[in-house]
């Protein structure tokens, strides 16, 4: 039972006494995490400090409290760590035999596993992600990934049969602030398994994950400068994935800064996947089983606060049952706990830098503006820290911005449709096409929503659901290559032995 608008809010024992509905306090000790108050960068297996002698903080969205002091890059260091990971694939990562880089993969996967509480809460204080999430996706998802690519690592000539493939170097990797270490895990996995060395930058709000996966490589012997970690603002990763010595660029972020790389990258020989945008259509027939789908569109869009390139931003529901969902689902939002990132019982924690926060509010404006109906439940937010209520808009046009730019935040649009073909027709009408849900009983119905929307995953009765051995990628704004599976094994590869 939830805390619903006929549900009560306490228990009457009878002779006045009431026991109240309430959670009390559930957090997470924070003292596994060790922080120092200074990072400075990975390079060539050693921490080094910026030349520039500049540094930025890393702030907790929870509490607005300063959390590190991390390394602001210059272009200098950005040819070290790029210098670092040539020397490296040259003369030990490129050459070694699959089964040895295994080795390192599956010993990273451990390590990942026995430190998974630390990550986890790391995350969370770095992010703003509900420990919940963190422990149970975040962490475990990071670690399947290297543990599934390092079972390819000495079977790529099983995995690509009649061909010769060949690492293609070094590759720059820029990662998004919404799943640091997962998106980390994704693009590290798999270009170590193929052979490649690789400089990363993480995202400048959430760089602590990264900084502390150095300390992995090094528990794990893995050689000095297979992997670089450096840290700095937007053009810092500009200078990294525009390096002459650079053979392959993976990017994760907004459709704006993936543009600027596919423009700075065009016309090299790098090898290019972009993963960008989203505003993803989940749409629910009048045979679905309500429940799964009122808990399917809930975990598509408030999820990570929303803040999910995959989010199940816009709910199409058959206009036939639109009234009984919405009011059920008006229901299931009031007993969302926001709040503190820590607490086990929160369901959505702070966004995750101040910018983001007042994209979301300008936009929840504009919705309101353009005349769409919005719903917050009544939940109190934090005294501090960058929170927004999970958000139900009705009565949105197909034509608004609510209905067609990313939000990237807890924000539900409801659009309703009467027929498949009107569904199709709207979930397709967007400049993005990452990912869709479809909830229907019919498995023919799902077979052909799934060959008509335009989106390169697909999830039927279900959503966000993630696994190492899936590809995960976009169309039209929402970039192009895959991640995860052989896919993303390919996308660090040349079939042809060697460019
Ligand atoms: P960005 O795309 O700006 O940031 C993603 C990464 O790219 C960060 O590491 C960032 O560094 C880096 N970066 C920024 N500018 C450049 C550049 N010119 N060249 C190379 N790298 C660069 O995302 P934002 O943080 O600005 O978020 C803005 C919007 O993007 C969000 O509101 C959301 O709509 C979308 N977004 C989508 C994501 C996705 O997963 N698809 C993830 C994050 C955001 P730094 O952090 O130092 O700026």
């Amino acid at each position: 039972m939830g805390r619903g608008t006929d549900a009560p809010n306490s228990w009457a024992l009878g002779d006045g006494q009431q026991i109240p509905w309430e959670y009390a306090p559930a957090p997470e000790a924070r003292d596994i995490v060790q922080l120092r108050s200074r990072y400075g960068m990975f390079i060539n297996g050693k921490e080094v400090a910026p030349r520039s002698g500049q540094w930025f903080t890393s702030v907790d969205p929870a509490t607005e409290e300063p959390l590190a002091e991390i390394a602001r890059a210059d272009v200098e260091d950005v040819n070290q760590a790029v210098g670092a990971a040539r020397r490296a694939f040259r003369r030990t990562w490129g050459e070694m035999h699959g089964r040895e880089r295994a080795k390192y993969l599956f010993r990273i996967a451990r390590i990942l596993q026995e430190r998974s509480r630390e990550f986890a809460v790391l995350e969370s204080l770095d992010g703003g992600k509900p420990i919940k999430e963190s422990r149970d996706v975040d962490v475990p998802l990071a670690a399947a990934h290297f543990w599934y690519y390092a079972g390819w690592a000495d079977k790529l000539e099983y995995a690509f049969p009649a061909r010769d493939p060949r690492p293609l170097g070094v590759a720059a990797q820029v990662i998004p602030w919404n799943f640091p270490l997962l998106m980390l895990a994704w693009k590290i996995a798999p270009a170590l398994a193929a052979g490649n060395t690789v400089v990363l930058k993480p995202a400048s709000s959430t760089p602590l994950s990264a900084l502390f996966f150095a300390d992995v490589c090094r528990q794990a012997d893995l050689p000095p400068g297979v992997v670089n970690i450096i840290t700095g603002p937007g053009e810092i990763g500009l200078a990294l994935v525009q390096h002459p010595d650079v053979d392959k660029v993976a990017f994760t972020g907004s459709t704006a800064v993936g543009k600027t790389i596919g423009r700075a990258v065009a016309g090299t020989d790098k090898a290019l996947t972009l993963e960008l945008g989203g505003k993803a259509a989940n749409i629910v027939f009048d045979d679905a089983p309500m429940d799964q789908a009122i808990e399917g569109v809930v975990n598509g869009i408030f999820f990570n606060q929303g803040e999910v390139c995959c989010a199940g931003s816009r709910l199409l529901v058959q206009e036939s049952i639109a009234e009984p969902f919405i009011e059920r689902l008006k229901d299931r939002l009031s007993t969302l706990r926001v709040g503190d990132p820590l607490d086990k019982n929160t369901d959505v924690g702070a966004i995750n830098n101040a910018a983001q926060l007042a994209k979301i509010e300008e936009l929840v404006e504009a919705g309101v503006a353009e005349g769409a109906e919005m719903y917050q439940p009544a939940c109190e937010l934090p005294a501090r820290g960058w929170f927004v209520r999970p958000t139900l808009f009705t009565n949105v046009s197909q034509s608004s911005r609510i209905a067609q730019e990313e939000i990237f935040g807890p924000v539900l649009s409801v659009i309703t449709f009467r027929t498949p073909a009107e569904a199709i027709e709207k979930a397709n009408n967007t400049p993005y096409g990452l990912s869709a849900g479809v909830w229907t009983e019919k498995g023919s119905r799902i077979l052909n929503m799934v060959s008509r929307l335009r989106a390169g995953v697909v999830w039927a009765n279900t959503f966000n659901r993630f696994d190492p051995t899936s590809p995960f990628g976009g169309y039209k704004e929402s970039g192009f290559g895959r991640e995860g599976g052989l896919h993303g094994l390919l996308a660090y590869l040349d079939l042809d032995g060697g460019r």
